[in-house]
């Protein structure tokens, strides 16, 4: 008997498998052509429940827990790459954050839109002067103007911030307190003024899913929308990069399989001198590799969910869980490509895309050597991963 997973969250990969190869699949050329944004895809995948797994059914979500957010994560990347995206904006890190941290008010005003589909989300920490210290860097401000705060300055990379509805963004209302000066704002661009958006043009990723250079010129945020108190933001985001981090790394075994399974497939197939190329030994070397390696991966992203699941402190588990499966990932893809040689550069095949993702998904919430500092200096004994309590509104706490 093999190791499984609970039935209800088989059924619910299940689910998200099928969904992706039936309802995405199909149509992505047709959006990519077009340069629309699939707000009917999005909508479908919420009414279908992918987004609402960590959420009560109250908000309109499934109460399926952590790991049933890691299972679909990691299937909709395997089929749909540039759909994993909204495992973050419309599942995790943007309604999560509004879910944990938010008054009763702005939970019922903008958590059961998100997770439904019906609003797009947006989560806006990077600034250009550089992601891996995103509280040093920061430069935007947001100055406090009677019943609103006006917010100036510049976002990089923001995914989803062309399409966005209801985001969080993160600026600083004291200049002077450090990473104690910056604050956590439900933004809205559709309803003001000042926030433009302009995609990134990125080679082999989606233009349509894509990532944004934001420009804010005195752009308005009511101070209902304010998310906890002036100086909260810091916590705020680093509590939302250690659930962001769930996805990221269970999106990463996606494609980790994904390379795998097309790999496999290819070695079977591929005759060179009379037979597949899968019979030589140095083939079967990198597929040996990539199946302990995805298998490895997928594993610590499980035990991710199952401790979220529990509300018991992941910190640490998440930060190897993710660097473990960048790392996979990134073996994946490089083995994919030798396996396919030339054809791995062809647009009929899916390794080119395949790696711009898994490069993607590198650098997303926190780059491999943000990981490594935190891995070792905690396996040193110099900062204890686990130290703050990571809030987890789903399993109180
Ligand atoms: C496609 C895409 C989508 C994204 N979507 C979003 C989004 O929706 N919202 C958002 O807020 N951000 C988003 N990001 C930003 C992402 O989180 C950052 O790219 C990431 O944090 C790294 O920041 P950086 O690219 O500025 O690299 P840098 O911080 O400039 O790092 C450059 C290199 O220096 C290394 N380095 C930095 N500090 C150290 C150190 N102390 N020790 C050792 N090495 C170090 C890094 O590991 C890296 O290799 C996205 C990025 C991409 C590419």
């Amino acid at each position: 008997m093999d190791f499984t997973l609970p039935p209800e969250i088989e059924a619910i990969a299940e689910t998200a498998r099928r969904f992706a190869e039936a309802e995405i699949l199909p149509q992505i050329g047709a959006y990519e052509a077009s340069g629309e944004f699939p707000h009917a895809i999005i909508e479908k995948m919420g009414a279908t429940g992918l987004f609402g797994a960590s959420f009560p059914e109250n908000l309109g979500g499934t109460d399926a827990g952590f790991l049933a957010v890691a299972v679909i994560s990691e299937e909709i990347s395997r089929i749909a790459p540039e759909f994993g995206y909204a495992m973050n904006m419309q599942a995790m890190t943007c309604p999560f954050t509004i879910y944990n941290w938010g008054t009763d008010d702005q939970i019922s005003r903008f958590v059961p839109d998100l997770i439904a589909g019906r609003r797009i989300g947006m989560f806006a920490l990077t600034e250009p002067g550089g992601g891996s210290d995103a509280a040093g860097a920061m430069q935007t401000t947001a100055l406090r103007d009677g019943d609103v705060y006006r917010l100036n300055g510049s976002k990089q990379w923001i995914t989803f911030a062309h399409a966005c509805d209801t985001g969080i963004l993160f600026a600083k209302t004291d200049l002077d307190a450090g990473h104690r000066g910056i604050t956590a704002f439900i933004v809205e661009p559709k309803a003001h003024d000042g926030f433009t958006a302009n995609p990134i043009a990125m080679s082999g990723l989606s233009n349509v899913l894509c990532s944004n250079a934001v420009f804010l010129d005195d752009f308005v945020v009511p101070v209902e929308n304010r998310l906890g108190g002036e100086g909260e933001g810091f916590k705020i985001a680093m509590n939302a990069l250690e659930y962001g981090r769930l996805t990221v790394a269970a999106r990463s075994v996606g494609l980790a399989q994904a390379c795998f399974e097309e790999s496999v497939r290819y070695a079977n197939e591929r005759v060179i001198r009379g037979q597949p190329i899968g019979h030589y030994q140095m083939v079967q070397h990198l597929i040996a590799d990539m199946a302990v390696n995805v298998d490895a991966a997928r594993v610590l992203v499980h035990r991710t969910g199952w401790l979220m699941d529990r509300g018991e402190p992941s910190s640490r588990a998440t930060s190897r869980a993710k660097y473990a499966a960048v790392e996979a990932a990134k073996h994946a893809a490089a083995s994919a490509a030798e396996i396919f040689a030339g054809y791995a550069l062809a647009d009929e095949y899916p390794i080119k895309k395949f790696t711009a993702y898994v490069n993607m998904l590198a650098v997303g919430e926190g780059t491999p050597n943000v990981q490594r500092i935190l891995i070792a200096e905690d396996a040193l004994g110099i900062k204890n991963a686990n130290r703050h309590p990571v809030r987890n509104r789903l399993r109180g706490n």
